[in-house]
């Protein structure tokens, strides 16, 4: 160990923290800079000459290899303090980008010296301004998921801070017709703006993504917010009963202590087409599980027939309609979907005065369930009445929740 030491020494001047890490998988409970001013102790002694541990930097120059670096991490952990200022947040990692220079440095001591036991710079570095940041905002550092990454670009002299986003999760009614769950680019232009869209970019001039939108950004001081909804209904289809589950996924908030029940008020009692409940904080995993959880719906319809029809034919073919059904990708939306053929069931489809309440499984496609969608849908309300029918409107009564 000392042939190694002898030689990081003649290389020039290093600090104890450069020092103490080259040898930091040599014990435990040390901080380099200890493994440092420890090898200096012992190699004094050895070789009978002054230690000078305290005031090394006077005695022999700037460190070589970090330039410097550990003995001003001071001024890196204020102003990595500054930019945490203006954020809420429990956690927090650091991570640095170093100078082709100080990589260079790093490489060509390790060449020289030989050395297998030692923590790279940047990995010390980041430890080291963690440990400071810790202890001046009490709040703790963070590997996986933080809420905030602070990165410490020494080549442009920068320090950047990205907050990860903020994850609510909720429900929401749709009492209107004719509002599409998330914003919708025009299809003319794809959103620059013409004179189709009236130069909104829009199909539709609002949504329910774009009604809670504004509220929550302006609530979390975020950037953006990004709708995830369990499926989606259908624009001209109003979303009544428990609501439909979403989350948003908030962009560099910089409040995250929401106060979800007065940010709930705030959206319903903003306008009357939408409403959102049961707000609640969530992460990245319930986006996946909202998106990807198949959810069983019970739907109303008011259907009309091609010629007048008995209303005791229409509840035997709706009896004779539970159970699978054999659907192919609706040609209406085959465009923008993978055109498969699927199996769902119908649990139960009834007559209640006129209108018709289907439950079913998450996944099926309920108008072409009336309509048969030119044989795509098999069994559908057309084909066993041998009547062409027709969905004059639609409700979503209930989102999963057991039916
Ligand atoms: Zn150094
Ligand atoms: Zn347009």
């Amino acid at each position: 160990m000392f042939e190694i030491v002898t030689s990081i020494l003649s290389e020039g001047p290093i600090c104890d923290d450069c020092l103490g890490r080259q040898f930091a998988k040599c014990s435990t409970n040390l901080t380099n800079k200890q493994r440092g001013q420890a090898i200096r102790i012992v190699k004094a002694m050895l070789d009978n000459t002054p230690a000078n541990i305290s005031e090394w930097e006077d005695a022999y120059g700037t460190c070589w290899v970090c330039g410097g670096l550990f003995n001003n991490l001071d001024s890196l952990v204020e102003r990595c303090l500054e930019q945490l200022h203006d954020y809420e947040f429990a956690n927090f990692l650091v991570g640095t980008k170093l100078t082709g220079r100080l990589a260079e440095n790093e490489e060509i001591l390790w060449a020289e010296s030989k050395t297998t036991t030692a923590e790279p710079l940047k990995s010390a570095l980041n430890r080291e301004l963690g440990k400071r940041i810790e202890l001046l905002t009490g709040k703790q550092a963070e590997f996986s998921r933080p809420d905030i990454l602070l990165i410490v670009d020494l080549a442009r002299d920068k320090v950047e801070i990205h907050a990860n986003p903020l994850f609510l999760s909720g429900r929401y009614l749709k009492f209107v017709r004719g509002l599409p769950q998330t914003k919708w680019p025009c299809r003319e232009c794809g959103g620059k703006g013409c004179t189709k869209c009236n130069l909104t970019g829009k199909m539709y001039p609002e949504s329910v993504q774009e009604l809670m939108g504004p509220h929550v950004l302006s609530a979390s001081r975020g950037q953006d917010a990004i709708f995830h909804g369990a499926g989606r209904e259908d624009i001209d289809a109003r979303m009544l009963g428990n609501g439909r589950p979403f989350v948003l996924e908030i962009r560099s908030p910089h409040k995250r202590r929401v106060n979800l029940q007065e940010l709930e008020q705030v959206i319903n009692s903003s306008q009357k087409k939408i409403a959102v409940s049961h707000l609640a904080f969530a992460d990245h995993e319930t986006v996946v599980n909202v998106k990807n959880t198949p959810l069983d719906k019970v739907y109303r319809l008011r259907v009309i027939y091609e010629h007048p029809i008995h209303k005791e034919k229409v509840k035997e073919a709706l009896k004779r309609l539970e159970g699978d059904i054999e659907q192919t990708t609706p040609q209406r939306v085959v465009h923008r979907r993978a055109d498969l053929k699927r199996r769902k069931k119908v649990y139960s489809a009834e007559l209640e005065g006129d209108e018709i309440i289907i439950r079913c499984e998450g996944g099926l496609y309920v108008k072409e369930l009336i309509s048969g969608d030119s044989d795509r849908t098999t069994p559908s309300l057309s084909s066993l009445l041998g009547v062409n029918a027709k969905v004059e409107e639609l409700d979503v009564l209930q989102v999963g929740g057991g039916l």
